[in-house]
């Protein structure tokens, strides 16, 4: 398989690098629409612990609501299935950003990787703490997943979105004027603004997402029964308004980011991290998409 797979790679890196249409950067978060938008990188981790890598692997990228993937994890570690009466497991059918659903389902969001959704569960990993003891074991999740202590929190980025962040604080009061955050809106959001800021590589987030492949080889920083479950919710709600079609196109649980970055899981086989900046109109990245379906379908990984 590691000959094809590197190919396969190599081939995609070049197709993309060919496209004349790349997307658009997100602009709403104006260090974010700094980055110049030809760029393209994949890597795949693999079940018998290799790593493939094309294109700019070794760039850094903003990885944005990838994380609300780690912060999931961490929330049901501590909220079990508590944390189901606070957040839905349906998907949207509407934007990342959102925020006319929350009215009509007081307060409730309808799935943890819409924006209100993730607020609720930083606020369930904030637990009464300060954002900076949340952030330390937000990111000790994330640097022992990947085996690697050299991920860190662009502060910058952060302090970026802080001060255009006006829909974020809307959601935030709104949620908790329906008493669903337990915590300050502000230390809410300070700690959701940074962990989104979390930058990495491809063959970082690539390393980072083993825990969710289930498989015997790689660390279990959660239960195989909860490892399925968060693919549920990947699939079915990793790439907001875009879920159906992404599952369609590529048959993959992955979740997305405006920064541009993919998190893909193979179940039992590997874990894929696409990034290229540019986006598509429900912000999702644009050739990431257009690279994953193709590996999908050379290597014949599906769900289905
Ligand atoms: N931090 C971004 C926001 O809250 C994350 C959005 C995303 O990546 N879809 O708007």
């Amino acid at each position: 398989m590691s000959a094809k797979l590197q190919q396969v790679l190599d081939q995609i890196s070049r197709d993309m690098h060919d496209s004349h249409d790349w997307g658009k950067v997100a602009s709403y978060i104006p260090e974010l629409g700094q980055v110049r938008p030809d760029q393209f990188a994949i890597s795949v981790a693999t079940a018998d612990g290799d790593m493939f890598s094309a294109g700019n692997a070794s760039t850094r990228f903003s990885a944005q609501s990838i994380t609300k993937v780690f912060t999931l994890a961490i929330a049901l570690g501590r909220a079990g299935d508590q944390l189901w009466r606070r957040v839905g497991r349906e998907p949207s059918g509407t934007a990342f950003n959102s925020i006319v659903q929350l009215e009509h389902e007081r307060g409730r969001p309808r799935n943890p990787f819409v924006n209100a959704g993730a607020i609720v569960t930083t606020d369930v990993v904030l637990a009464g703490r300060e954002p900076r003891e949340a952030l330390a074991e937000f990111l000790g999740f994330v640097r022992a997943a990947a085996e690697d202590d050299d991920i860190h929190i662009n502060a910058d980025v952060a302090r970026s979105e802080t001060a255009h962040g006006h829909r974020n604080f809307a959601h935030a009061h709104f949620l908790a004027s329906f008493g669903n955050l337990k915590n300050p809106p502000e230390k809410v959001l300070g700690t959701y603004f940074h962990h989104c800021a979390t930058e990495l590589t491809t063959q970082q987030l690539a390393k980072a997402g083993r825990f969710l492949v289930g498989s015997n080889t790689f660390p279990h920083m959660v239960s195989l029964d909860r490892v399925r479950r968060l693919n549920a919710l990947m699939l079915t709600c990793g790439h907001y308004d875009g879920s159906g079609e992404f599952a369609y196109r590529v048959g993959l649980p992955a979740k997305s980011g405006v920064g541009g970055g993919i998190l893909g899981i193979v179940p039992g086989k590997a874990s894929i991290a696409a990034w290229s900046p540019g986006l598509d109109r429900n912000g999702n990245s644009k050739l990431g998409t257009a690279a994953m379906e193709r590996l999908a379908q050379e290597m014949d990984w599906s769900v289905f």
